[in-house]
């Protein structure tokens, strides 16, 4: 399909009056054509915003033609900003892997032990101590850095360091939380 075909079933799509076949080619050329693909993310979001404006007014039928057309064609991801993106990607899993290494330091006796009581974790809890032993070795590590840091910014600070690491994650936490809320 040529980029023309391909706009002229975008404005199809925009009057609502597109059929499955053209919407499946459509389809077809804007998973290969970047620019059409850009032009067709313009057009939709226009498209959108206005049936949402319209939502009051618009007869139900015709919103759910519209709607289920929009729908027919592909399921749009959602957009997330760059910012957003890796306010989730690493927000999300440093404060996943700071919380699990902060429960080690803190309860990995105690969670060996519950293990070791149940028969079908017994045999797992060996590979488990070295594992957590590991991941408590490295959260050592990052709380002596993080240690350095906040003696070199600030002596008083360093006794509550626990306490701001898990500040941190909730921040993290909070903050890869609200981006992904913002973007559903
Ligand atoms: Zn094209």
């Amino acid at each position: 399909m040529k980029c023309e075909d391909a706009e002229m079933l975008m404005m199809k799509y925009m009057d609502g009056e597109i059929n499955e076949i053209e919407a499946e080619s459509l389809n077809g050329h804007l998973l290969v054509c970047p620019k059409c693909r850009q032009a067709f993310e313009v057009y939709d979001s226009m498209l959108s915003g206005m049936s949402e404006m319209e939502t009051a007014e618009a007869p139900e039928g015709f919103e759910n033609a519209v709607m289920m057309k929009i729908r027919a064609i592909e399921k749009p991801e959602p957009v997330y900003s760059s910012r957003d993106k890796f306010k989730i990607r690493f927000g999300g899993s440093f404060a996943a892997v700071l919380f699990i290494g902060l429960m080690l330091m803190a309860y990995r006796d105690d969670i060996i032990g519950v293990l070791s009581l149940n028969q079908y974790t017994a045999g797992r809890v060996e590979g488990l101590k070295a594992f957590s032993e590991m991941i408590a070795m490295q959260a050592e590590t990052f709380m002596m850095f993080f240690n350095n840091v906040i003696e070199s910014v600030n002596a008083v600070l360093a006794s509550g360091s626990l306490f701001i690491a898990g500040g941190i994650v909730a921040l993290c936490a909070v903050q890869a939380f609200l981006a992904r809320k913002k973007n559903r």
